[in-house]
This record gives C-alpha cells, structure tokens and sequence, in this order.
C-alpha cells in the first residue's frame, strides 16, 4: 500500500486514533488493576487490527504483512503510544528480524506470525547481562549438524505466552585487534522443544498486563534450520532493525506525551485555587510551556530520523539521540503532570499516575538512556581517534 499522500495518512490517522480511543482505553484501568489483559479483550484488539489492515502492517506486502510505508508507521506507533503496550501489542507488529527467515523457516516462523497463528519474543536481555549484551552467558555447542543451547534470559516481554523466541547465545569467539569477541548466533527456538521453559516474570509496574517472560534453556539440541541469519551473526541481523525500534519508541513517547500534555492543560485551566485557574500562576504555566516546546522537537527530531533513515543515511546515533530525547522529554511531561495535578495526580481514579509509570519504563527498554548517549558519544569521539 502507498501511504505517501498526506490524505491517505490522514484517513489513517483517524482511523487508528478511533481504534486506540473507543477499543483499547475503555480497558485501561481495569487492565492495570488486574495487572493483565483479560484473553478475550486481547483477542477482540487482535481481530479489529486485522480488520482494520494493522496487523502485521509493518512488514512488506510480499510476506503477507501490510507494506506501510515509513510515515505511516509513525503514525501507528504515536497513535498507540497514547495507550498502553499491554493491549496495543495484540495488534501486533511481529519483529522484522524475521525477515531474515530463509526456506522452510518462512513458513514455520514469519509467514504464521505475518497470518496471527503464532506469537514471537525477542530474547536477548539475561539476568547478569543487560546494558552489556556481550556480557551474554547463554551458549551453543555444535554436536555433529545440531547445537546445544543452555543459558537463560529474562525480561523478555510480549502480549501473552509465545510460540517461539528468537534466542541470542555466543557459539563461540572471534580474535580481534582488541581481544576476543563473542559470536552471537540467533536461534529459532519453539516452544515446548524439551529442555526449554518459558514462564511468566516478575510483573512491571510500567504497563501493568503487558508479561515478561523468564526463559530456560538445559541442554536443548536444536537443528541447523533453527539458526536465524548466518551462525554468528546474529547482531548484525538485529541491528538492522534496532535503530528503527529506537525510532518507534521515539514516537510513542511523543503519543503519550501529546495525551498527557492534554490531560494537564485542561487540569490547569480547570483547577482553581486563590481564585484562579492554577495555570495562570506562572510556575505551572510555564511547566506547560516547556512541555509543549519539548514534544514539538521531540516531533521532529522523529520526522528527521524517518527521512533519513528512507534515504538510507540513518547512523546508530541518530536512532539513540531520538530514543533518549523522546523518551526523557515524556519522563519530564509526565512528571510535571503529576506536579500539576497535585495530589490528585496520585489517586488512582485519575489517569495521570499510570501514564507517569508507563512512562518510566520508555527510559530503560531498548537500551537505556546512559548506552544512548554512549553511542552518541563514541560517534563524536571516534573519528577523533579517541
Ligand atoms: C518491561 C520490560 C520489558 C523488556 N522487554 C525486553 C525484551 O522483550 N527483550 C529483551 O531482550 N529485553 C527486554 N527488556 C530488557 C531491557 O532492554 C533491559 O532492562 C535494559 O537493556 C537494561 O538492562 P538491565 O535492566 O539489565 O540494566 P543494567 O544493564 O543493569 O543497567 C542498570 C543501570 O546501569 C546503567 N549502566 C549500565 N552500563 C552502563 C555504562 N556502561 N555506562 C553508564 N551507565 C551504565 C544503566 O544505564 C542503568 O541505569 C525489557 C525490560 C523491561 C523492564
């Protein structure tokens, strides 16, 4: 589908704006008080996104998926980041790492991910090893043709129990002028193969209902058509798609920012204390301010990164400065929400103090802040040689 023209996109727009505000946000709350999404309501949300041409819109048309262009897909990302993750990962986006499926693995893996038959979790996070992915501990040995996994990973999150994870474990090291390095290898891994469980996590209490998932591995043998990508490359198949995944946080942040920075003014032209509405007192007014200065950049620090990354020049650094600025500019909306709701800013019949929590996590996933700004800084040092 072409969804360049401005009217298409703005059909769109509405259409996903209706979607999140009359099917996902009636069950916000009462997701977040049971700290799950109740099965029907996740399947009902995963029926309408294929009714509505979502599901699966991020991948190409060849695949099945819905071909959407890059703007588009903004759109849907800040559109459901107006929601929370626990009900809008049912309209799923599967990974475009799995893309990289080849042969048989087209029909096992991506094409019944691209259809809703099955579900994927994407596994690189491990207990003693999280900013510092190399630090990974999970392995695979080659046994004849097989390989045989061990290790474990957590906070490996998804909408509900998968059917499968894409596993990353090092099959071995490389010498490099700065010692040995790790080869990653990223496996294809079923669920129900002996030897691995997988099993709800601790809960978060960043989109609550939204499960991470802990994952074992105790000898599982794996056959040579479970390797996604080539056998020790399996960060250079993930990094093609990671940078865009920064981007995409980018613009929910800016979706949730956008609704909070509503819910707020509104607060403070509608709250009055010494016989004006608080908004008036410049301490406020000006938290508004910034705020709506923010997210504006914010916008369009996202729209750069897209258009750079459709002319084929987006850098790592470029995906972490969106990542880190999108994500600290809601941290600061949020909180200053919170500020300017008072103490009703942390009752739980209002909004404003899930949306703030939901926030937090925005910080963490996908590489937190400090590995951002590393990457912005290495880009800076080492044409310098430093
Ligand atoms: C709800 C949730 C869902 C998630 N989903 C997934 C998923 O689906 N798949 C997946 O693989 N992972 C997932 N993650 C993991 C997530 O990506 C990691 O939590 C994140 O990368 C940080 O790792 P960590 O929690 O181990 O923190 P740590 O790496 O222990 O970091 C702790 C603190 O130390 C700082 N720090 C670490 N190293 C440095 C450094 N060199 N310089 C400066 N500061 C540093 C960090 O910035 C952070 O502030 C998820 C996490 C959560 C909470």
């Amino acid at each position: 589908m072409n969804m360049e023209t401005s009217h298409e996109h703005e059909l769109l727009t509405a259409t996903v704006r209706k979607f999140v505000d009359t099917e996902m946000m009636p069950h916000e709350d009462e997701v977040d008080r049971l700290g799950q999404v109740p099965e029907e309501i996740g399947r009902q949300i995963e029926a309408r996104a294929h009714e509505l041409g979502l599901f699966a819109c991020n991948l190409p048309e060849e695949v099945g998926g819905g071909g959407l262009d890059l703007s588009a897909q903004r759109i849907i990302e800040q559109e459901f980041g107006k929601t929370t993750h626990a009900l809008h990962s049912w309209a799923a986006r599967p990974t475009e790492i799995l893309l990289a499926c080849e042969g048989d693995q087209r029909e096992k893996y991506l094409l019944p991910c691209v259809r809703g038959e099955k579900r994927e979790l994407f596994a690189l996070t491990e207990p003693d090893a999280g900013s510092d992915a190399m630090g990974m501990k999970s392995n695979a040995r080659r046994d004849g043709d097989d390989w045989i996994l061990n290790g474990s990973k957590h906070f490996i999150s998804g909408p509900c129990m998968p059917d499968f994870a894409i596993v990353f474990a090092a099959t071995g090291a490389d010498d490099t002028p700065r010692g040995p390095r790790k080869r990653v290898t990223a496996f294809l891994v079923d669920v129900g193969t002996p030897g691995f469980v997988c099993r709800e996590g601790t809960r978060s209490v960043s989109y609550r209902g939204y499960k991470t998932f802990e994952l074992h591995f105790d000898n599982v043998r794996l056959g040579p058509g479970q390797i996604l990508g080539e056998e020790g490359r399996g960060f250079e198949i993930a990094g093609q798609w990671l940078g865009m995944g920064r981007i995409w946080v980018g613009a929910s942040c800016c979706g949730k920012a956008e609704r909070i920075l509503d819910m707020a003014t509104e607060w403070a032209a509608n709250r009055r204390q010494f016989g004006q509405p608080i908004g008036s007192f410049q301490a406020t007014g000006f938290r508004l301010a910034d705020g709506a200065m923010n997210l504006r950049a914010a916008n369009l620090m996202v729209t750069d990164a897209v258009a750079r990354h459709r002319a084929g020049r987006m850098a790592d650094q470029d995906a972490a400065m969106v990542k880190v600025f999108c994500s600290e500019m809601l941290g600061r909306i949020a909180d200053d929400a919170v500020q300017i709701f008072g103490g009703m800013g942390l009752m739980e019949e209002l909004p404003v103090q899930r949306l703030w929590r939901d926030s937090r996590l925005e910080r963490i996933w996908d590489g937190t802040s400090e590995i951002q700004r590393h990457i912005i800084t290495r880009s800076m040092l080492r044409p310098l040689g430093a």
